[in-house]
């Protein structure tokens, strides 16, 4: 159940908000927005006398029943998209957002020569791992905290807002320190110790899908971080397992339409790891577009047959230029439609 406070509302008048739905032996989670009080209200059982008794109450706006598990990343809690804003950039707003970058970071010469490149050719934030959760324990781990000094060095050449994931809690501070946006990647999606943890991180979250999770059970994590304390949530498709082989993964293409149904979380697609080949790519890419992405986030190389991680679906530098130049017509279509979308009704 969600319950919007009358606008203005008082401390006195929220607190017996939150006191009459503890009596009916609900959790409270409350949200402070500029003008209004949101609060969430978490338990089993029937609301409908909870429900009935707050709306008698008239500091309260309204009270909806919610029929997901998730409330705050719900459509219903917010109709309108969120903007998260990292370092002066905005996902989820009316301008299209390309992340672009190494998978990993390797050496101050890859990732200066790759940030400037990807920043020259429209991209607007700069990805790169400095801890990589590979499969194998004797593929290359990340070059770890030297890796994030080294992506603070190329945001300061380009002025691109960093995304880097983060694997354990133990490296939370560090890695806040460093990024402008922290991901959480497929692997850790559930990793609901960690989720908790990026509540309090300080930092706007990507978060991956899971190659096994449905799009319930990535909401469901999102609400993790979003109830833990930090509204800033990006979800992003990376293609998931299925029978198919001739990809890496299975692009869930449909999971966008269906997110941006369900949630107000802006969304990503990673066309990189959901094909796995970097001729793919580009297709990809405009594929994210066209169904209503909120942007991308593509791995970018300046010579994917030398990279530690990842190479066969890195673009090169040129392969990035002229699938940005390639995007262009799409991106125009992009923003005429998010205009429509976002136009208040006559
Ligand atoms: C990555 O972004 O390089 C990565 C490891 O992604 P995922 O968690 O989607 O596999
Ligand atoms: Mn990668």
């Amino acid at each position: 159940m969600i319950v919007s406070m009358r606008l203005h509302a008082t401390q006195a008048e929220i607190d017996e908000v939150c006191d009459r739905i503890r009596e009916f032996g609900y959790k409270v989670h409350s949200i402070e927005g500029e003008e209004r009080v949101v609060i969430g209200a978490v338990g089993v059982g029937d609301v409908t006398p909870c429900l009935e008794s707050l709306e008698a109450m008239s500091q309260v706006e309204k009270a909806v029943r919610i029929s997901a598990p998730y409330k705050f990343v719900s459509r219903e809690f917010r109709p309108h998209k969120s903007q998260i804003r990292a370092n002066g950039s905005v996902i989820g707003g009316d301008e299209f957002m390309m992340i672009a970058g190494p998978c990993s970071v390797e050496s101050e010469k890859q990732i200066m020569e790759t940030a400037e490149a990807v920043a020259a050719a429209g991209a607007k934030m700069l990805r790169g791992g400095a801890f990589k959760p590979r499969t194998s324990p004797y593929d290359f781990q990340g070059l770890e905290v030297e890796g994030l000094k080294l992506l603070r060095k190329a945001k300061e050449a380009t002025g691109l807002p960093v995304v880097t994931e983060l694997m354990s809690d133990s490296d939370i501070d560090v890695v806040a320190e460093y990024s402008d946006i922290i991901q959480i990647g497929a692997r850790n999606m559930q990793n609901f110790a960690l989720l908790k943890a990026v509540g309090h991180a300080g930092r706007p979250i990507v978060l991956k899908r899971g190659m096994s999770s449905t799009i319930r059970e990535l909401l469901m994590s999102a609400e993790y971080i979003v109830a833990n304390g930090n509204p800033n949530v990006v979800l992003c498709e990376r293609g998931i397992r299925t029978f198919e082989t001739e990809t890496r993964n299975t692009c869930d293409i449909a999971a966008v339409p269906v997110l941006n149904e369900l949630t107000h979380l802006p969304v990503l697609v990673d066309p990189s790891h959901a094909t796995g080949k970097r001729s793919l790519v580009p297709a990809l890419a405009r594929a994210a577009v066209a169904i209503g992405a909120d942007g991308l986030i593509v791995e970018v190389h300046p010579h994917p047959e030398k990279a530690f991680s990842d190479g066969a679906q890195s673009l090169t530098i040129p392969q990035f230029r002229d699938m940005m130049r390639d995007l262009k017509p799409y991106l125009e279509i992009w923003k005429q439609v998010r205009a429509a979308e976002t136009a208040p009704a006559l």
